[in-house]
């Protein structure tokens, strides 16, 4: 088998893996050898897709703070984030924005010349920094430019790894094949950061590209890396019906407002003082209650909506602000935004929890890094708040781009390679599973595994509910043992990959309602209907899943809390 050996690799070329990557070419002046591995090309990894912005504290002399937004993104996590990390966060995302300035993102601008700032849910300030509603793919194509300035790194596109190899507890290597030819083969690396991305997938109605999966997640799971808090599953108010599609949280920081079907803004009710910009789990949960009581508009399949309205906003300003909205609501749905209100609901989002990993993003494998949304560093607790991703992405890019240049000093070796582990994998993949002969569909339990956990692990939660969910996963995952994929060629099958991915997604899904079940409380985005109150004394703590081969293993891990006690949260 052909092993192919670099000073470092990155798995994932998102915001996370791409700064990191310029980070380590900065650090080392282009000396160390960097292999980037992504399942897609460089710009289809989702982080293109962010829309409505990267927070950051730009004007402290307009009234803004670092303790200000630590505040609003410790209260909006429910008191679950490690404070000393949220500190790091706020005082460094600055620094961000302006090395990204500088690197060529055109942040949209204020009339006096500054970048612009708009407001976002759960913020006090206005902190989203923004290019129109496509800051995403400005971040990633800036750091991309900037990573072709150094010759020293090899990009691996439409790869896809599927195992990570440990030797005497230290990362050995990574097990990949080529898509476009099948061909199977090892990545060495003396370090690795995981930068892999988030699991939106899960979930049937979702803002997330299909290629987003969890991959990365259940690679290092089945390696023995805990995952930390992955009961909590970010809801966003305003997934477009019936796509899923983003309608970001811009739309409401420009004015838009959110109402049923007698017309009320009905955000009154539930955050009399935030209104549309309180945070997501609050919107969420208010807007299912308006479903739930027959405030929604009756929707298709079961998706009943609320409307976002941004008609008193003008055609300019939408235009401006808001063109990708616009052109997403005509082109999907034939719904001008300027003149008509725009059908939504609560939608997977994002994932809080993830690979555990320390405040340089260190996981407990000492040359293993995570940064981006597969890692949890504890920054976003039991619920992020909006525009802190992208922000924390470029953040722990930069910290642990710099963290395995210091390592890389220190002249590490390459660990041994267990050969016969990666023997092994290739004979699981295209012996095993691509070989067998079974009666069930891999398709089929993907998408009934996607319907099930919009079902089972929603916006509210229960415990006979996700008990049930729970079942269902495992009986899923026994049918997974007889699955038959249809195409045998080892040319581009994207039947193997997505099969690859189901099964990781299936891991995922029975430690999302393993976790979820355990905990018995509502905080943040875990919201259970039998447990509906925060409970301090017993719940205050991370939740850690660790792989057994069998059922899961959980036990809890302290929150860190330098600056503020948990108090009730009003909005
Ligand atoms: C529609 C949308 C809009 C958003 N808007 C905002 C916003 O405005 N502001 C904000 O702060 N956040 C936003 N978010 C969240 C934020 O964009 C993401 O959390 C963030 O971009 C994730 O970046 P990442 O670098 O961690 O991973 P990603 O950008 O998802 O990249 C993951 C990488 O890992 C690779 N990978 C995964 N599995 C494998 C495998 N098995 N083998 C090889 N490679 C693999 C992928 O190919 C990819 O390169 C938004 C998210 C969505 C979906």
């Amino acid at each position: 088998m052909q092993q192919i050996a670099h000073d470092v690799l990155i798995l994932g070329t998102g915001l996370a893996g791409l700064r990191a990557a310029v980070e380590l070419c900065i650090r080392t002046r282009g000396s160390a050898d960097i292999g980037i591995v992504s399942k897609v090309q460089v710009m289809r990894s989702h982080s293109v897709c962010a829309e409505g912005g990267t927070g950051a504290v730009m004007r402290p002399e307009e009234g803004d703070s670092f303790e200000l937004h630590a505040w609003d993104t410790v209260k909006g996590s429910d008191f679950l984030a490690d404070q000393d990390t949220v500190f790091r966060f706020v005082n460094t995302s600055p620094d961000e924005i302006r090395l990204l300035e500088h690197w060529g993102v055109p942040w949209s601008r204020r009339e006096d010349g500054r970048i612009m700032q708009r407001p976002f849910g759960g913020h006090s300030f206005p902190r989203a920094c923004m290019a129109a509603d496509k800051t995403g793919f400005f971040e990633m194509q800036a750091l991309y430019d900037n990573l072709l300035k150094y010759r020293s790194f090899t990009r691996y596109d439409e790869c896809f790894v599927t195992s990570m190899l440990l030797e005497d507890g230290r990362f050995a290597g990574l097990t990949l094949f080529d898509a476009p030819t099948g061909e199977f083969y090892i990545l060495r690396g003396k370090a690795l950061l995981i930068a892999s991305g988030g699991l939106g997938n899960l979930y049937g109605f979702t803002t997330y590209s299909q290629t987003v999966t969890g991959d990365g997640h259940a690679i290092a799971y089945r390696a023995g890396l805990p995952l930390e808090d992955p009961e909590f599953l970010q809801f966003h108010p305003t997934g477009l019906v019936p796509s899923g599609i983003l309608m970001t949280e811009g739309c409401r920081g420009e004015g838009g407002y959110l109402r049923n079907n007698r017309g009320e803004r009905f955000m009154e009710k539930y955050a009399p003082k935030m209104m549309e910009l309180a945070p997501r789990d609050i919107v969420s949960r208010s807007e299912m209650t308006e479903i739930l009581e027959g405030r929604g508009f009756p929707g298709p399949d079961g998706l009943d909506y609320i409307q976002l309205d941004l008609t008193h906003l003008g055609a300019e300003r939408i235009n401006k602000r808001l063109p990708l909205i616009r052109e997403v609501c005509i082109k999907f749905l034939g719904i001008d935004p300027i003149t008509e209100p725009i059908p939504i609901r609560p939608v997977a989002h994002y994932s809080m929890g993830g690979i555990e990993a320390d405040i340089d993003g260190r996981t407990r494998v000492e040359n293993i890094w995570a940064a981006g949304e597969v890692a949890c560093h504890s920054m976003h607790g039991a619920n992020r708040l909006g525009c802190n991703s992208t922000a924390e992405c470029l953040v722990w890019g930069g910290i642990t781009g710099t963290e395995i240049a210091k390592y890389l000093a220190q002249d590490p070796k390459l660990s041994a390679l267990p050969e016969a582990k990666a023997r092994d994998e290739e004979q699981r993949v295209f012996g095993g599973l691509l070989r067998q002969s079974g009666t069930e569909n891999p398709a089929h339990i993907r998408r009934e595994l996607r319907t099930l956990m919009d079902r089972h692990a929603g916006v509210y939660r229960t415990g006979e509910s996700m008990r049930e969910g729970l079942e269902k996963i495992r009986g899923l995952r026994e049918r997974f043992r007889r699955i038959s994929i249809q195409d045998k060629s080892r040319v581009y099958n994207s039947n193997l990959l997505q099969a690859l991915e189901t099964e990781n997604m299936l891991e995922l899904a029975e430690v999302l309602l393993f976790a979820g079940l355990a905990r018995e409380e509502s905080r943040g985005a875990h919201s259970r209907t039998d447990f509906p109150r925060r409970d301090d004394e017993k719940f205050l703590q991370h939740s850690m899943v660790y792989w057994t081969g069998g059922a899961p293993k959980l036990e809890y891990k302290p929150v860190t809390i330098t600056a503020w006690k948990p108090v009730e949260r009003k909005y």
